[in-house]
């Protein structure tokens, strides 16, 4: 599989400081903030500073470091922002068409605060 990323992807513009972004967390592989149009009373965007396009690409094509550093810091924010308990949260990455992926850039949703529904409506 070749995957094409586009460099002008709103979140490689908001990752080179051109787009400002509400920050809850940065790391050296990382970044994490606030989702503009939140769905949820904790809506964050968990986004590797490098240029996967979707999941399947970081997992398959990032190295070890970058993979661990993400997901240790979608950890700590779980914890930062008290999603980590019982009441929970719900983790989604959208890929591509079916997916509806709206931003070219791979990206981890975190959704809490509130109960989230079924995961898919089937229409
Ligand atoms: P997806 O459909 O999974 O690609 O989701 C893209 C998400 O990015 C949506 O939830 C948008 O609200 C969010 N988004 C788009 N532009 C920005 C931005 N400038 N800052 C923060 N979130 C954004």
């Amino acid at each position: 599989m070749t995957y094409t990323y586009d460099p002008q992807n709103i979140f490689a513009r908001i990752l080179r400081g051109d787009i400002p972004n509400k920050t809850v967390m940065e790391t050296p592989h990382t970044l994490v903030f606030h989702d503009i149009r939140p769905q949820a009373p904790v809506h964050v965007l968990a986004v590797p500073k490098g240029a996967y396009v979707t999941y399947d690409h970081f997992a398959a094509e990032a190295s070890a470091e970058e993979i661990v550093d993400f997901h240790r810091t979608v950890a700590k924010v779980c914890q930062m922002l008290d999603i980590a308990g019982p009441e929970g949260y719900r983790a989604i990455t959208n890929a591509g068409e079916h997916g509806m992926q709206e931003v070219p850039h791979f990206h981890m949703h975190i959704l809490g605060g509130r109960p989230l529904g079924r995961l898919v409506e089937l229409i």
